[in-house]
């Protein structure tokens, strides 16, 4: 099914083709995690959730893969924590840029950045490095799912707290993200949903929420998954 909706996703013009390869690349490191949640993406999706339920200005980032296959569940994760939803494409076009914004208009977004761009990610170069002055220059934390190392980098640069959705532990935005759901995000973003859905249950308070973000560490964990991959699951 994720195949096919991206497979129509790129003959709507929604996504580019490198990303159909991008998707190969991503099946191919699910298979490897027995495609399920393995223990140290469930952990990073809880320190996402702490991540973005203490940040003053956070953005969750739409690319064209993602406006396909995870529409509702971008939505829905804006609008809980809330964060401002922002289109960011590697290939740019505005033709694109408008069609993901139809898209996401017709489930249900209200407001969506990225159209109208009138800022710059210092450090790249003019396409990819459009974004807005409301969503990506103010953000504090910033949701990137299946990023490019540059701009993944770039922003870091910018002193950004980010978290990735990326099933290739050995990609450089997975090296350089604070917080790496090594997960398909078919399966990541409800389950973020559901972690801020149960910390504000549990009223963890913000003290439990930033020791649980100060224990975490991105390369052990990262780390870790790579040894489950070598092990198959
Ligand atoms: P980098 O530039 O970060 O070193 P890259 O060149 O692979 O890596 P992209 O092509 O932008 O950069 O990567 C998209 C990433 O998304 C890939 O690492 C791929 O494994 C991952 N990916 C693809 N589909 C999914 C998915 N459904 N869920 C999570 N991750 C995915």
């Amino acid at each position: 099914m994720k195949r096919e909706k991206i497979i129509e996703g790129m003959k709507m013009g929604i996504v580019a083709e490198a990303g159909l390869i991008a998707h190969g690349r991503g099946e191919a490191f699910d298979y490897l995690l027995g495609e399920k949640t393995v223990l140290e993406a469930d952990l990073a999706e809880k320190i996402a959730a702490y991540h973005l339920l203490l940040a003053k200005n956070p953005v969750v980032s739409v690319n064209g893969n993602t406006a396909v296959l995870v529409p509702d569940d971008m939505i829905k994760l804006s609008e809980i924590i809330p964060a401002k939803l922002e289109i960011n494409l590697f290939y740019r076009n505005e033709e694109r840029v408008k069609k993901i914004a139809d898209l996401l208009r017709d489930h249900g977004a209200k407001e969506i950045l990225g159209e109208n761009p009138d800022a710059e990610i210092p450090g790249l170069d003019h396409k990819r490095a459009l974004c807005t002055k409301e969503g990506t220059i103010e953000a504090d934390v910033i949701i990137i799912p299946l990023e490019d190392g540059d701009r993944a980098s770039a922003l870091k640069k910018m002193g950004k707290t980010i978290i990735a959705v990326d099933l290739n532990p050995l990609s450089r935005t997975s090296k350089a993200a604070d917080v790496t759901v090594v997960d398909d995000v078919v399966r990541a973003l409800p389950k973020m949903i559901s972690y801020i859905e149960e910390i504000r249950k549990k009223e963890e308070s913000e003290d439990m929420m930033k020791s649980g973000i100060a224990d975490f560490n991105n390369s052990d964990n990262l780390e870790k998954i790579l040894n489950r991959m070598g092990k198959k699951g």
